[in-house]
């Protein structure tokens, strides 16, 4: 018998699911089947609910210079996204390999380090643990754990050792993607239409460019590993008249519009978080976004079950929870791909799409799925507009006058009761959780999305993942809140 999680593959989602373990304590090991880091930059931004998960962990401010995406798009249909609070979509121009340093080093401080070179090529389950064989450079190995998370990206070996259906649509469409350096390229942030095709260029640093190029009737390409900078400058120019031809590559990949989703998130021991559990066009980055917010939602439970406090049935929620996520982001990406990427038979509906996003209750519908700020989970019964949905990062005073924000007081990954000085009886009950429940009195700063009355709170409960379980008013019983989510009163460690 084992003891902790295994963890196969360390993007981004994988490291975001091991640092959440080592906060709480868990056992973690991390096996990458790469030698290093790949410095391949798949993803550029990551949406507003991303940026909050990694706010909640402190992690934001060490992603350096950050760029807020004000503009936003469904399937290239301009959106305005200042009717969301803070007015932003996301942040722009943060390449994928620099939020994979930053949660590495995170990590490491976690006291973790990724085993690289190692490749986790299957595993067998018993009723006491789950055994995954890993391929090292010093040899086989095997390594028994009480949980196994398959983050290991859209082709999972684990998913597929697992069995578990991965049903969804074949790739109809190819799509190239380069940095290009050294090009005057102008800006067309949210991919546009052009006879032939859809053309994006997004500006990553000084003098390099993200090139995406859709030509309409374009194959998968076959052999990605085979594509050059001639075949992408080629269908540039064709598309836009401008010749990249002489600027210099850092990267050629292709992709393709073939979008799926797991049909099961868990069986038994093992797990699926990330591209493992969705694959989709990248659009409105919502890929890794989507990814590390399943791992914000994995993270507290496996450690709560491996610490003896999880509730009957808590494992069983990250399937419950995620996986009509992962179907609402496979629907809108794949309505964002046919938008984007037919041909002129589409301007039809695209010019009626511009005009139901001038309304502006249209608009915030596309804005919050696009985003991740609608997600709602299933938490009881109340009236408060909260109950379920993420924290807002409201700021507070404590009682000793100290300012704080929502954000922060959740870097720990532990439950939160914010309650007010006088709602003493809150403080009180939850007391008998204060091993799992943080309790924190503190009075509210005015803000936009409490003013309206339906969004003002007096206390409320929050789970390590940043979303709302109880609200004083309107949400029921402290009482009941505290075991359905943090388990009983007392409890006994596993081991
Ligand atoms: C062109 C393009 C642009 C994109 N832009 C964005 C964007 O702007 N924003 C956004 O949010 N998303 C974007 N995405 C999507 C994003 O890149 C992915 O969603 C994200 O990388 C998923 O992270 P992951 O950790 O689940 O998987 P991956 O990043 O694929 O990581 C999986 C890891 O597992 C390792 N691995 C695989 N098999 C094994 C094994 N058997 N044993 C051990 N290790 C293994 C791999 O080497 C890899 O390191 C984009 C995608 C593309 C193609």
């Amino acid at each position: 018998m084992g003891t902790g999680v295994i963890i196969s593959g360390a993007g981004p989602v994988g490291l975001m699911l091991a640092g959440e373990l080592r906060l709480a304590g868990v056992d973690v090991t991390v096996y990458e089947k790469l030698s290093g880091p790949s410095g391949e930059s798949r993803g550029v931004g990551f949406t507003r609910r991303a940026a909050e998960v990694f706010h909640q962990r402190g992690l934001l401010d060490r992603l350096g210079e950050i760029e807020i995406g004000r503009q936003g798009h469904f399937g290239g249909v301009r959106i305005d996204f200042e009717m969301l609070e803070d007015n932003h979509f996301g942040i722009r121009g943060v390449p994928q390999y620099r939020i994979e340093e930053v949660l590495e080093a995170w990590v490491g401080e976690l006291g973790l380090s990724v085993q690289r070179g190692c490749e986790v090529t299957g595993f067998r389950e018993t009723a006491e643990g789950v055994t995954a064989l890993v391929e090292t450079p010093g040899g086989s190995i095997e390594h028994t754990a009480d949980y196994l998370v398959g983050c290991d990206g859209g082709r999972s070996t684990i998913r597929k050792a697992a069995g578990i259906a991965f049903p969804g649509r074949e790739a109809t469409r190819g799509m190239y993607v380069a940095d290009v350096v050294g090009c005057d390229i102008p800006t067309r942030a949210i991919g546009e239409r052009v006879p032939g095709g859809m053309v994006m260029a997004i500006r990553l640093e000084d003098d390099v460019d993200r090139i995406i190029i859709h030509p309409d009737g374009v194959p998968p390409h076959d052999d990605r590993s085979r594509l050059t900078f001639a075949e992408v400058a080629d269908s540039w120019q064709s598309l836009t008249g401008q010749s990249l031809h002489h600027a210099e590559a850092r990267w050629v990949s292709a992709f393709t519009n073939a979008t799926r989703q797991a049909a099961e998130y868990r069986r038994g021991r093992v797990f699926l978080c990330g591209d493992s559990t969705h694959i989709h066009i990248p659009a409105g980055a919502q890929g890794l976004s989507v990814g590390v917010q399943d791992a914000v939602n994995l993270g507290w439970k496996l450690a709560a079950d491996l610490q003896g406090w999880a509730p009957q049935g808590l494992l069983d929620t990250y399937h419950s929870e995620r996986h009509p996520v992962g179907a609402r982001l496979v629907r809108n990406t794949l309505a964002q791909s046919s938008l984007y990427l037919t041909g002129e038979e589409m301007e039809p509906l695209r010019g009626i799409m511009r005009e139901l996003v001038t309304f502006p209750d249209a608009a915030r519908h596309l804005a919050e799925m696009v985003s991740g700020l609608d997600v709602s989970y299933e938490v009881g019964d109340g009236s408060h507009r909260l109950l379920g949905r993420r924290m807002p990062d409201r700021e507070l005073k404590r009682a000793d006058g100290s300012p704080t924000r929502v954000a922060e007081l959740l870097h720990a990954a532990r439950g939160l009761l914010i309650h007010s000085a006088d709602h003493t009886e809150a403080a009180r009950t939850a007391a008998g959780w204060s091993d799992r429940v943080d309790a924190v009195a503190a009075t509210w700063a005015p803000s936009a999305d409490a003013e309206d009355g339906q969004g003002a709170v007096d206390s409320v409960l929050i789970r390590p993942d940043g979303h709302v379980v109880w609200t004083s008013p309107g949400g029921g019983e402290l009482a009941d809140a505290l075991p359905r989510w943090f388990g009983p009163r007392e409890h006994s460690a596993r081991r």
